[in-house]
């Protein structure tokens, strides 16, 4: 790959990382207390792993196939996944090996999927459960309404460990709608680790290129960013 692509993503990275921080300090939060996620299902293998080398431990797939087979190609490299689309049923048992962090566990029927095959790896499951913040049809996650029900059937589930909540802004609200989103659901996780003080409901998974500044300011711990990092460069979306 050429030089002058590596040395953008590596530019774009200090940019957002500079951005993160800087949101963070806005927030009075610890800077080091948000992970960035790089998302890499706009480019290809090689592409990743240049991204991985530039600092990035994280990476997030959000089609199965996509992340399987990027896994195996960067099988030589200490990469967390994180499979954040949607995860049919039938793409279980191959993917939640190579997964560090489930962002999208989207329905009580895939979460009772999980137990079975995360007991035989003898690895409990992470998981998020995706919430539909915006309420938008077209979209996947539970209705904020369901999500205690949800939990309270996980308690069922010894292998499946929920560690938080990830959503996405409203399409096409702009930032003050995004930031209205992003409150909502700092808000459910807040009420939902009061109401289940078994789980540790830690992490909030939410922000992407265009709303990442605003969505740290209201306590996301994870950020998952694509586009912005392969600005200027042949990938760029
Ligand atoms: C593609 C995708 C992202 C990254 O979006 P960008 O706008 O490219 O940063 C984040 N989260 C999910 C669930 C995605 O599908």
């Amino acid at each position: 790959m050429q030089e002058e692509v590596v040395a953008q993503i590596r530019q774009n990275l200090q940019g957002i990382r500079r951005r993160m921080a800087e949101a963070a300090g806005r927030a009075g939060r610890d800077a080091a207390a948000v992970r960035l996620i790089a998302v890499t299902k706009y480019v290809d293998s090689q592409v990743a792993r240049a991204v991985a080398a530039a600092g990035c431990a994280d990476l997030g797939e959000s089609r199965p196939q996509e992340l399987w087979r990027k896994a195996e190609a960067l099988a030589d490299l200490p990469i967390r996944w994180h499979q954040i689309g949607h995860l049919q049923r039938n793409k279980l048992a191959r993917t939640l090996p190579l997964l560090a962090l489930l962002h999208a566990a989207d329905s009580a029927r895939l979460l009772q999927s999980l137990e079975q095959p995360a007991a035989t790896l003898e690895r409990p499951a992470q998981v998020l459960l995706e919430i539909n913040i915006s309420g938008d049809a077209s979209k996947h996650g539970l209705p904020p309404g369901d999500a205690a029900a949800t939990l309270a059937a996980c308690r069922d589930y010894p292998h499946v460990q929920v560690r938080g909540l990830m959503g996405m802004a409203s399409r096409g609200g702009g930032v003050e709608q995004a930031r209205q989103d992003f409150a909502r659901l700092a808000e459910l996780r807040a009420e939902l680790q009061q109401q289940f003080p078994e789980f540790s409901l830690e992490e909030l998974s939410m922000g992407m290129s265009q709303d990442f500044e605003v969505a740290i300011e209201q306590g996301a711990t994870l950020v998952r960013i694509g586009s912005a990092l392969y600005q200027g460069t042949p990938y760029q979306k």
